[in-house]
């Protein structure tokens, strides 16, 4: 969430104001309260790194859209949509600390009952006869017992309410892992991808670092299922899957983008290195020969193409992943076992629209 303290004077407030509305109505941006929330923001210097992605976005004489302009606010005034179930959660567990709560409250009557009952006691043991006596130690043992039920009773509750918050957590942690994760191969999925794209190419622009994505077809997959059956191709999809994940650095992501299609994503990556990376998975692959465990038939190998594209700050990332499409597109017509870059398409090919 944003910084929300404004401590600038009325001047100050005035005159970012002023200078918030005249960009937008230059670029044509809509002056809603959130567009209004992210230029104010700018002017202002409060956040620099939303500063700083809009002048990288400024600077390339990128236009303001509607989307862009709603990815905008969405990046940096708002707690995305996979924080919801951790506020649901984050309830849950507020439900069960107030059950604790209330526990907690109920002993501390019982305390101060039985503590009233204790002080009444002492207060007429003097001049006391035996049979007073012998009264008011019954009702200070009737009131002890009774103490010791309620603090069994907390006990019992904090138990409770300790395990199921730590269970809580744990259906958390799965239920995101399970959304995000591709059930064959374990590689991220689709859904993944998307949200780690649009968060790469945000941090991309505010650390002026390069980016670059990878995509990757297996060459001719359908005539592989055709000959080896539907099962096999399965477990080739496992197999390149797991040989993507170890082939990429930690900061790197490698997912499932559909069928037998994947993707990575190349932060801090120009797009030399990112070709050296796919020359090395495409060998690495091409060089694996496969064998039918049961049947011990020899498959022969499967070769994958692969198109490589470089983030241009501020374009959208359709167009980025349309721009790697085409390389490997390209990659496929010239024969396919190959990578190829949006550097490798020839000037035509490269007039994309925006
Ligand atoms: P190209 O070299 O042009 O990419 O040829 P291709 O046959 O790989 O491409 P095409 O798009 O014609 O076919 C893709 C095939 O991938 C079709 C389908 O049988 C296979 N495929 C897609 N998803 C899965 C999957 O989950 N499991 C298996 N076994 N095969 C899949
Ligand atoms: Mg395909
Ligand atoms: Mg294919």
């Amino acid at each position: 969430m944003g910084d929300t303290s404004y401590s600038e004077s009325a001047d100050q407030a005035d005159e970012y104001a002023r200078a918030a509305l005249t960009l937008m109505r230059a670029k044509g941006v809509v002056a809603n309260p959130n567009n209004f929330a992210v230029w104010y923001c700018h002017f202002s210097g409060k956040r620099p790194e939303l500063s700083q992605t809009l002048q990288i976005l400024l600077d390339n004489g990128q236009n303001f859209t509607p989307e862009r302009s709603d990815e905008l606010f969405r990046r940096f005034f708002t707690v995305e949509e996979e924080n919801k179930n951790l506020f649901e959660t984050a309830g849950q567990i507020e439900n069960e600390i107030s059950k604790i709560l209330t526990t907690l409250d109920l002993a501390g009557d019982g305390a101060a009952r039985y503590g009233r009952t204790l002080s009444d006691a002492s207060r007429s043991i003097g001049g006391a006869g035996a049979e007073d006596l012998q009264g008011m130690i019954v009702k200070v043992i009737k009131e002890t017992r009774g103490m010791e039920r309620l603090n069994k009773a907390l006990e019992n509750q904090l138990e409770k309410s300790s395990g199921e918050i730590v269970q809580l957590k744990d259906d958390l942690e799965e239920m995101r892992r399970e959304a995000m994760t591709d059930s064959l191969t374990g590689l991220a999925n689709r859904k993944r991808f998307d949200l780690e794209l649009r968060r790469a190419a945000m941090t991309a622009m505010e650390d002026g670092a390069p980016l670059c994505l990878l995509m990757v077809d297996i060459d001719h997959f359908k005539r592989f299922n055709d000959t080896y059956g539907h099962q096999v191709g399965d477990q080739v999809l496992k197999l390149l899957g797991a040989t993507l994940k170890a082939s990429v650095r930690a900061d790197d992501m490698a997912a499932r983008y559909g069928g037998e299609e994947f993707a990575i994503i190349l932060p801090q990556t120009k797009i030399d290195e990112a070709k050296k990376v796919a020359e090395e998975i495409r060998h690495k692959i091409s060089a694996k020969n496969l064998i039918n465990r049961q049947t011990k038939e020899d498959m022969g190998k499967i070769t994958v193409s692969m198109g490589i594209a470089q983030f241009a700050y501020g374009e959208s990332l359709g167009v980025l992943i349309k721009r790697a499409d085409q390389a490997l597109y390209m990659a496929k017509r010239t024969g396919r076992d190959r990578s190829l870059s949006e550097r490798d398409l020839d000037d035509k090919a490269l007039s994309f629209d925006h």
